[in-house]
């Protein structure tokens, strides 16, 4: 089998552990940049858990964004758009966030993706504060894991309409910053890990429920107490913050 799905699949189950509380059922997609055009992504439906290389879909990346950029697109010309894109078409039918994927791996330079539903960052996300708490640092590993800023979009129907607000977040956010972000959250809906290694992946999707797990207890103890905007940025910069940065993003 094609190394990038033995580890996708490797990856997808490892985020779908009951232990890490981070997606359940057909909840979560992943994919991986095949780095030839084309792109591994869940198959509609398969569920995380248990999934095999029949719950994988490979497909063009050029097709999909093409997909995007037509404005007059319904939900039947979504389906057969997304069946039009695959490498081969006895392959399963696409996840609907293909879109998503596709622009973070060719717009944001990313080569492996996990979507999921992480009970603590929903807690926060499904709340009337939204996103909002995750836009200041509370300690260093968040900042070393998940970057110095979140990307962020507000609720929006899954699939087409998500990925184009997906789409100008991530333009904002490349623009401003200069680097793609680690981690997009998405409100009402869950988080988007985007990492360069399967490894990078789990990382990033660790430390966030953590650090929302953090945020959830503040909240019982009369609120967050962020730190400076000097204090996080200090810790951006550190070298052995950078050290323990890489470490923990190598490939396994
Ligand atoms: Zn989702």
């Amino acid at each position: 089998m094609d190394e990038k799905l033995t580890k996708l699949i490797e990856l997808s189950r490892e985020l779908a552990n009951p232990a890490f509380n981070l997606a359940i059922l057909g909840e979560g997609n992943t994919s991986a940049d095949c780095e030839d055009g084309t792109f591994w992504v869940k198959a509609s439906g398969s569920q995380l858990s248990t999934i095999t290389e029949s719950g994988f879909s490979r497909v063009q990346g050029k097709r999909v964004l093409e997909l995007l950029d037509d404005r007059q697109l319904d939900d039947a010309g979504v389906e057969e758009g997304l069946k039009s894109s695959l490498v081969d078409s006895s392959m399963s039918k696409p996840s609907v966030e293909t879109f998503l994927h596709a622009l973070c791996i060719y717009e944001g330079g990313i080569k492996w993706i996990g979507h999921t539903h992480p009970i603590s960052v929903m807690s926060i996300l499904c709340s009337k504060e939204g996103a909002r708490p995750f836009t200041q640092h509370i300690y260093p590993d968040e900042i070393v894991g998940c970057g110095e800023m979140p990307a962020v979009v507000p609720y929006l129907d899954p699939g087409l309409t998500l990925a184009h607000a997906v789409r100008d977040e991530l333009r904002r956010y490349l623009d401003k910053f200069g680097y793609a972000p680690k981690l997009i959250l998405m409100e009402n809906h869950g988080m988007v890990a985007l990492g360069q290694s399967p490894t990078d992946v789990m990382s990033i999707s660790l430390t966030a429920d953590k650090w929302a797990c953090t945020l959830l207890g503040t909240f019982t103890m009369g609120g967050p107490r962020f730190l400076t905007g000097q204090q996080a940025k200090r810790i951006e910069t550190r070298p052995d913050e950078a050290y323990r940065r890489k470490q923990i993003s190598m490939e396994s």
